[in-house]
């Protein structure tokens, strides 16, 4: 839907040209009746007989004419003004003015008068009459006095009401603005999209119920409302959720979060409003709210307090969202990179409910993104993706597109026919230098950093008993902090844990940290994370499960404060606060030594794991298995022992 087509009296271009003939009109008229006065009927025929007016012109009872033009030094010509002493020494400039004033007259002629024309006559005053035009050019103006009163306030009242309802918006503030008209040919598909196949094959589902919603209706199936896409900058995620709407041909709406922050409060509540009520009537459709986290941060941090606009905003989406049936057709999508300042209740049951991590594309994503932006260029033969993909850590799909883009500049540059390697060397280094300055693309140094902690994490984990086993390890860098992760995944839920998988889990925290010791023999900042969560447990490990022989089974610890949030000091003296340091400090540096008996033990392995994490990036299944399989049976370590 297009912007609304004007309604009422201004369609026609006819109602345009009257107004401006009214304009016209009105205009002359002013020009016609600037330089004349009014005058009571008895000074008009007083100035006659005085020989002043030299030409009238009769209408009906309306007389208007023209003074005699007043002699060369300027003398009082309008009888208003009688003539005084003073006169004489008024400046020139003044006495311009005055020379200037009134040449006209008119005035209102007494029905029954019948002297006037005899008086007319003996003064040798011009007349003439006029055949009862006046009632035609009143009739007139008044007309158009009408239609611009009916236009002006039709005008107003389309604007109060539209949108929603009476108040909904006052003026255009409501409407949001032109691009919240939708797109109805999305030409998006799937094929457009690479390397996030994981998102894709979520998202199937969706276009699936756009396309043929019967089936899940049918069933009592309830389609998620909405659909919540985070990830980095660049990943993908406004191409997917266009990719969404074109692969089930279904309206796109698509607004920023950002546009709905306004100056005005309560303006961008109105949107929300007005967005949902077109989205209504366009069902099955698409809404899509990009960086939704500049409208859906957070409630209540606003240090004045009191709502405000943001606040409303947010409301408001929220209670359009709990207003629509779950199966009514419109889907909301909604984009963002910072999902940790959402606002809990936009993840609540029924709202943004579901998400869809999309992570950075490793080596084959890479390679598949590469494929779809080569499509529109000429390439050259030789020139293989598969090696740039391999050059490319840490680039995102709009880092790629990019890529490629700066390579096709470049053989345009020199003239070239296709686009060669040497093209995309020079792009590439165009690039990198670019975003090496914003910190997203590692250094090949850096990368094997990771490498080696992340496989020094895997590696503990996998040869510790009661471990988790681990299920991912991957040195893609992460929209949130982390440069690498390594995933364990737990067999069974866990409500207790003994002492011993307590140790384990520590174990395989510092298991990052001391591989960089043991390969490099030297440690990064990398490990931050991990050293701030093995203090956290090693610490809770003595103050709250009593596991520290030296001060026994006591809890040092006060219960939580709900209100402050807070964990209270116990009570305890210095002594023992010295030795709750010392005993974590104990705990933690025999998991350490752990962790370090396993890496010497096995070097062989973690240096294997981690070339092959560098080639590939990411590593699970089979592959990941046979890398952490011990080839000697791995013995119980330190694990265990006091
Ligand atoms: P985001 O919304 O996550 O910041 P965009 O969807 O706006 O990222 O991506 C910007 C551009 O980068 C897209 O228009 C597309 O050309 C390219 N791009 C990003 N991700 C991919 C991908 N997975 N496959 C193909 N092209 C991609
Ligand atoms: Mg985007
Ligand atoms: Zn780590």
């Amino acid at each position: 839907m297009g912007p609304l087509p004007p309604r009422g009296p201004f369609r026609s271009p006819f109602i345009w040209i009257l107004l401006l003939f009214t304009a016209l009109f009105w205009v002359q008229q002013y020009w016609i009746t600037r330089n004349t006065v009014q005058i009571p009927y008895s000074e008009f025929k007083k100035a006659v007989s005085e020989g002043r007016i030299k030409s009238v012109h009769i209408a009906g009872e309306h007389i208007t004419g023209e003074f005699v033009p007043p002699p060369a030094p300027p003398e009082p010509e309008t009888p208003q003004v009688p003539p005084s002493g003073a006169e004489r020494f008024v400046p020139e400039a003044i006495r311009d003015f005055k020379a200037r004033v009134p040449d006209r007259f008119s005035t209102v002629r007494l029905p029954e008068d019948e002297q006037l024309v005899p008086l007319l006559d003996k003064h040798g005053v011009v007349y003439e009459g006029e055949l009862s035009t006046t009632w035609f050019s009143q009739i007139f103006s008044l007309l158009a006095l009408i239609l611009i009163t009916f236009a002006i306030g039709s005008f107003f009242v389309r604007r109060m009401f539209a949108g929603g309802g009476p108040g909904a918006s006052i003026l255009s503030f409501g409407r949001s603005r032109a691009r919240m008209a939708a797109e109805h040919e999305v030409k998006v598909t799937f094929d457009d999209v690479a390397g996030i196949d994981e998102a894709k094959a979520e998202l199937r589902e969706v276009v699936d119920f756009l396309k043929n919603p019967d089936r899940y209706t049918r069933l009592g199936a309830k389609i998620p409302k909405g659909i919540l896409l985070t990830g980095a900058p660049g990943t993908g995620k406004t191409l997917l959720a266009r990719a969404v709407a074109g692969e089930a041909a279904v309206p796109f709406f698509s607004l920023s979060g950002s546009e709905f922050v306004e100056m005005f409060v309560g303006v961008g509540a109105a949107r929300v409003r007005d967005l949902f009520a077109q989205a209504h009537k366009a069902a099955p459709c698409i809404v899509f709210v990009d960086e939704i986290d500049s409208m859906g941060g957070k409630r209540g941090l606003n240090p004045i307090g009191g709502a405000d606009e943001r606040e409303q905003t947010l409301n408001q989406l929220l209670a359009e969202m709990d207003g629509f049936e779950p199966n009514s057709g419109v889907i909301l999508l909604a984009a963002t990179n910072r999902p940790d300042v959402l606002d809990p209740a936009l993840r609540r049951p029924g709202r943004f409910d579901r998400t869809i991590m999309i992570d950075g594309p490793d080596i084959n994503g890479r390679e598949a993104i590469l494929r779809v932006h080569v499509r529109k260029v000429k390439l050259a033969p030789e020139v293989n993706l598969r090696s740039l993909a391999g050059r490319t850590p840490g680039f995102v799909g709009a880092d790629l597109a990019n890529l490629v883009n700066e390579a096709a500049l470049a053989a345009a540059r020199r003239s070239r026919e296709q686009v060669s390697n040497e093209d995309f060397e020079t792009a590439l280094d165009r690039i990198t230098t670019g975003l090496e300055r914003k910190g997203r693309v590692m250094n090949r140094r850096e990368k094997e950093l990771v490498a080696h902690h992340e496989a020094g994490h895997a590696l503990v984990a996998a040869s510790l008993p009661g471990a988790d086993p681990v299920h991912k390890v991957s040195i893609i860098p992460r929209s949130i902090g982390a440069l690498g992760f390594t995933q364990q995944q737990p067999t069974e839920d866990r409500y207790l844990l003994t002492r011993q998988e307590l140790e384990t889990r520590l174990a395989v925290l510092l298991g990052g940290r001391t591989a960089e010791e043991v390969v490099f023999g030297d440690v990064s900042t990398g490990a931050a994370d991990d050293l701030a969560r093995a203090t956290q447990l090693a610490r809770a490990m003595v103050m709250r499960f009593g596991m520290s022989e030296k001060l026994g089974p006591l809890s040092y610890e006060q219960e939580r404060n709900p209100f402050l949030g807070l964990t209270q000091k116990g009570e305890y003296g210095e002594k023992a606060a010295d030795l709750i340091d010392a005993e974590a400090q104990a705990i933690v540096a025999k998991a350490r030594e752990t962790a370090r008996e396993i890496l010497l033990r096995r070097k062989d392995r973690l240096l294997a794991l981690s070339v092959r994490l560098l080639e590939k990036e990411h590593l699970e299944g089979p592959e990941l298995e046979a890398l952490l399989a011990a080839s000697e049976p791995v013995p119980l370590v330190a694990a265990g022992k006091p």
